[in-house]
């Protein structure tokens, strides 16, 4: 990349860590952290207790839980058992209660019932900012066009319209080697998302930290499709921001600049390859 755009690059980054640091001090952004918190984590065996019992549910809690959240259990929905921990007074025979405030305590597990967001009805939970892209623009499908010529280059299939878990628009498998794309998504999205994709596989093994490599990739992803006149701040910002979070806030794009900046002027070169074949010619 020349100089000018290297100083592009450079101003898109700092746009990107800005645009992180806002979104995680908005209002909408606190809110949908405390709706997260209300999902605990559960157990190694209660997970497998949930997926056994409903393999499709995404987002699990207790009555009261949906309740609070202005949802409601469908009529008829059969609840998932799962164990919870109780603590209850040690009985009379346990040795060593003598005063009532010190009663000996013992954790029991009792089974409750909890519900997958999808045998539930009523408010939509809060969603990170703009989940979507909703445009489609002459500069999405050639941005599109010009990254699947990159991915067919570099050995990677990539399989469009495939259903993925709900809220994945993309996906690189990274032993197999191919992308998998989100059916219905707009021009502009798609390009983002193969970017994003192509970026994993250029950069990424199993087993490393998964919120740089999602920085990093988005990060790329964002300045590809910035440079290719694609508007995607609030997208890139919020994705970004969901990753941060478990890390070390908008710092982790300075962190990870050097990387996305590497990254994204060798995208933006093979984009190009006609005016590169001129120059030398
Ligand atoms: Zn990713």
């Amino acid at each position: 990349m020349a100089g000018e755009s290297q100083n592009k690059a450079a101003e898109l980054l700092r746009q990107l860590e800005q645009g992180v640091q806002q979104i995680m001090s908005s209002e909408g952004w606190a809110r949908y952290l405390q709706t997260q918190a209300r999902f605990r984590r559960y157990s190694m065996l209660n997970t497998l207790a949930i997926i056994i019992q409903r393999s499709t549910a995404t987002r699990v809690a207790g009555i009261r839980t949906w309740n609070e959240l202005g949802r409601r259990v469908k009529r008829g929905e059969k609840g998932i058992a799962i164990l919870a921990p109780i603590s209850v007074r040690a009985s009379k025979d346990d040795a060593g209660a003598k005063e009532a405030d010190e009663e000996p305590r013992v954790t029991r597990f009792r089974v409750v019932h909890v519900f997958d967001i999808e045998q539930t009805e009523g408010q939509p939970l809060p969603q990170t900012p703009a989940q979507r892209l909703g445009t489609s623009t002459e500069a999405g499908r050639e941005l599109y066009s010009a990254l699947l010529r990159i991915a067919h280059e570099d050995g990677f299939p990539v399989l469009p319209e495939v259903e993925l878990r709900p809220g994945v628009n993309g996906e690189a498998d990274l032993v197999a080697r191919t992308i998998r794309l989100a059916p219905g998504l707009s021009e502009d999205h798609r390009a983002r998302t193969l970017a994003h994709e192509i970026a994993h596989l250029w950069l990424h093994q199993i087993g490393g930290d998964r919120a740089d490599q999602e920085a990093e990739a988005e990060g790329t992803a964002y300045v590809v499709a910035s440079w290719a006149g694609l508007q995607c701040d609030g997208y890139s910002f919020g994705y970004l921001a969901s990753w941060a979070h478990a890390k070390d806030g908008a710092a982790i794009v300075r962190r990870v600049g050097a990387t996305i900046q590497k990254t994204a002027a060798r995208m933006i070169d093979r984009l190009t390859p006609e005016e590169d074949a001129r120059e030398t010619a």
